[in-house]
């Protein structure tokens, strides 16, 4: 027998067992709107035409090779993300208090800063909003830290509880870690206004709250790179620290590269030099050094003024194709009568809608429309096309009546 014998099926995983059930669905009518891919009007994925070009560029240069890149990945690609997010006239770049790393996508950069906070950090609680990425909390448990939540969305007005929110980081423990999502907060596709992530800032300061920044969508919630970065520059620009991952997987595309980048922003230059020098060693005997292509099409785009120009046009782009989306599918639950409001889908910003169907219409849908989703009720816009719109309208309706 086997020396695995004992080993127990494990669970797919909740997002990503979408797919394998969307896969698995003989029917010609089914639409996967499970995981968070942006997909063509087509239903098709996307290489933007940047990417091929910066690829081509890439393939064509002689003097490219193959060696390890450092253990802290591509030095050019790790400046231009800073400033991609901190902004270009950044303060805390110009000082040199910025220790950057690359890493595999937004969720190693996660990972690696988590193992860092385990090791270096006075506080090992982290807290979460409820709801969040299913990946957050155990991310964070097994990178070391514990993991506790904070109010974030309110289900009656399908908005922020921007009271229980401050209510729970008032009373979180002084220094303790606090998640945020930069913009575009997954699964509601709810932020904070403009004021209150002042609010937020000041309250967190004020107890000495360290803010722990996930930015998975600069630029797809409202297509502009800097709009998208508001909240990241506001709690840079009072000089206090932060942490920041940082992926490129929605906004170039670059998925299956796996091309990312954490950020420690420090008081000091010299504290960022020690920083990085223990980064280093969180990273090493975790995957030894980064990959080197998706990094290289980030830092050939981020570096060219006509390919940034063109990459801000090419992200527009998708970003509207999902504004477009939620308008369309708000106007054919109108259409139809559909019962309730459905006025969050147009307010909601971001890849993903947080419909409010519990997991009993969720399967109703699945079963009966071939419609895959995750049991939260979250949809994915980006999957949605004009075609499938009139379809999903139809489930939903179907579901909730
Ligand atoms: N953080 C959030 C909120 C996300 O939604 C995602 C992806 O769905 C990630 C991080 C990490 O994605 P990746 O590791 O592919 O960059």
């Amino acid at each position: 027998g086997s020396v695995f014998a004992h080993v127990v099926q494990a669970p797919e995983d909740p997002i990503l067992g979408v797919t394998v059930a969307y896969n698995k669905d003989p029917s010609p009518v089914k639409v996967n709107l499970g995981v968070g891919a942006y997909r063509t009007e087509e239903g098709k994925p996307l290489v933007l035409n940047v990417v091929r070009r910066a690829e081509q560029m890439l393939v064509n240069d002689p003097s490219r090779v193959k060696e390890y890149l450092p253990i802290t990945g591509l030095a050019e690609f790790n400046k231009l993300s800073a400033k991609l997010i901190f902004g270009s006239d950044s303060p805390a770049i110009q000082e040199n208090r910025v220790a950057t790393v690359q890493c595999l996508s937004g969720t190693g950069s996660l990972r690696v800063g988590t193992e860092f906070l385990a090791r270096h950090y006075r506080e090992r609680t982290i807290y979460i909003p409820q709801p969040t990425w299913g990946n957050h909390p155990k991310v964070f448990t097994l990178g070391g830290l514990s993991v506790k939540t904070y109010r974030y969305y309110d289900p009656v007005t399908r908005g922020l509880n921007i009271q229980g929110l401050l209510e729970d980081l008032s009373s979180a423990p002084s220094g303790a870690i606090v998640l945020l999502h930069a913009c575009a907060h997954n699964p509601t596709g709810v932020d904070p206004t403009l004021d209150q992530w002042e609010q937020i800032r000041k309250l967190m300061r004020s107890k000495g709250l360290l803010p722990f920044f996930d930015s998975a969508y600069q630029g797809f919630a409202s297509g502009s790179l800097d709009a998208d970065a508001q909240s990241v520059r506001m709690f840079v620009a009072d000089g206090g620290e932060c942490l920041m991952a940082q992926s490129y997987a929605k906004n170039m595309g670059l998925y299956g590269e796996r091309v990312g980048a954490l950020s420690i922003v420090c008081r000091s230059a010299d504290v960022a030099v020690r920083v990085e020098s223990q980064l280093k060693l969180v990273i090493r005997p975790m995957y030894s050094n980064p990959p080197i292509h998706g990094a290289s099409i980030v830092a050939a785009i981020l570096k060219d003024r006509a390919l940034f120009h063109e990459w801000t046009v090419e992200l527009k782009a998708m970003a509207d194709r999902i504004i477009s989306m939620r308008q369309m599918l708000f106007d054919a639950l109108r259409a139809r009568g559909t019962p309730g409001d459905w006025s969050h889908i147009i307010k909601q910003i971001g890849m993903f809608t947080f419909t409010g169907l519990n997991s009993e219409q969720v399967a109703f849908m699945t079963k009966e429309y071939h419609i895959y989703m995750t049991s939260d009720g979250r949809i994915s816009m980006a999957g949605l096309s004009s075609k499938t719109v009139p379809h999903l309208a139809d489930a939903i309706h179907a579901a909730v009546t």
